[in-house]
């Protein structure tokens, strides 16, 4: 096992020996997704996911899948932002670039004298966003998943074994972005206002087990880019060696921020955070609170060496005061 906390390379970790292969992700650039929703029927169709509830209206925006899930393994969010929502968050944006986030002008890609001028800000903006597994530097789900279900790929990625999870739902407990779920039976046939079910419907695959991105595991041992990445139209979505897109990530917020859209940010590129970054890296434009993204995230083993620590020396404690009870009893 590697270590359970902080930076480190989990491909290396994985000790795939010969087999190894460079790390590998996602760059999600949020900018410029267009909410079309092909990265979501690309993985459905590719993995072939059942759907997803019974075809309800959510009334939230145009989202109607909601959240990631069993079934759900790409998710594009809508999010309506007006004037003051995004002023907001270009401020918030602001104050993170005086705290050292990517500066107009640190790569070679970012212009050099740019034009830092604030572009118009819009009555009103949808931020779109496709989120999917985080594939983890410290994983949760993995770490805690105590039949080894879950493993880590010669690409650094984290892939659930189907025939051998055994539905306990340990690892949806273990994942602090609440991405891997296990499936119900519920998802195939709509129902009527009576909650009768309409029509027949395929019987539902893969029931109890826990499912999430494999970031397509099957195409990638074939050199083949993942559904997503290949059928986005707009390259939001990204697949390449980690640490280039880290790279490109970077060179893109500054660019960004050279326009004077000081809203850019980058999620999971920090690898001190508290999963040791991800190997899905996002562009966001505001806060990711407001995509429903934890602002904090830490995998839930990164203080189990000091919680042994700390019941190892309660034990020896209680230890020294069975033995000292023990011995002054034994005077009297
Ligand atoms: S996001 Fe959750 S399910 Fe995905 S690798 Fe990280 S802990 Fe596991
Ligand atoms: S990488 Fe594959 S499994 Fe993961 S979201 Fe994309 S299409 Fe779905
Ligand atoms: S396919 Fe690309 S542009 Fe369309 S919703 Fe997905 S990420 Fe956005």
């Amino acid at each position: 096992m590697g270590q359970l906390s902080g930076p480190t390379d989990p491909t290396a970790d994985a000790a795939w020996g010969d087999d190894e292969r460079a790390r590998k992700g996602f760059f999600t650039d949020t900018s410029i997704c267009i909410g079309c929703k092909a990265c979501e029927v690309a993985c459905k169709e590719w993995n072939h996911n059942p759907r997803d509830g019974d075809l309800e209206l959510t009334g939230m925006s145009y989202d109607n899948t909601v959240a990631l899930g069993a079934s759900t393994w790409r998710h594009v969010a809508f999010i309506e932002q007006d004037r003051d929502r995004i002023t907001a968050a270009r401020e918030s944006g602001r104050a993170l670039v005086d705290l050292g986030m990517p500066q107009v002008g640190s790569t070679d890609d970012a212009p050099t004298q740019p034009d830092t001028t604030p572009p118009d800000t819009p009555e009103f903006r949808w931020l779109m966003s496709s989120d999917v597994c985080k594939h983890c530097t410290h994983a949760g789900c993995l770490d805690v998943c105590p039949t080894g279900a879950l493993f880590r790929t010669e690409f650094g990625t984290v892939v659930v074994q189907d025939d051998v999870c055994n539905g306990c739902g340990t690892c949806v407990a273990g994942c602090p972005f609440g991405v891997v779920e296990r499936r119900a039976d519920g998802t195939a046939a709509p129902t009527t206002r009576q909650g009768h079910r309409k029509g027949e419907q395929p019987p539902v695959p893969k029931r109890g087990v826990a499912q999430k991105c494999t970031l397509c595991y099957d195409r990638l041992v074939n050199d083949q880019t993942p559904a997503c990445a290949q059928t986005c139209p707009t390259t939001s979505i990204k697949f390449g060696d980690h640490d280039d897109l880290v790279e490109k990530a970077r060179a893109r917020v500054s660019a960004l921020h050279a326009e004077g859209m000081t809203e850019a940010r980058l999620y999971g590129a920090n690898p001190n955070d508290g999963v040791g970054g991800t190997g899905s890296v996002f562009l966001l434009l505001d806060d990711p609170e407001v995509y429903g993204l934890p602002p904090d995230p830490r995998v839930c083993t990164a203080d189990l060496m000091t919680m042994y620590k700390r019941a190892g020396m309660a034990a020896a404690g209680m230890l020294a005061a069975a033995a000292i009870s023990f011995l002054t009893g034994a005077r009297r």
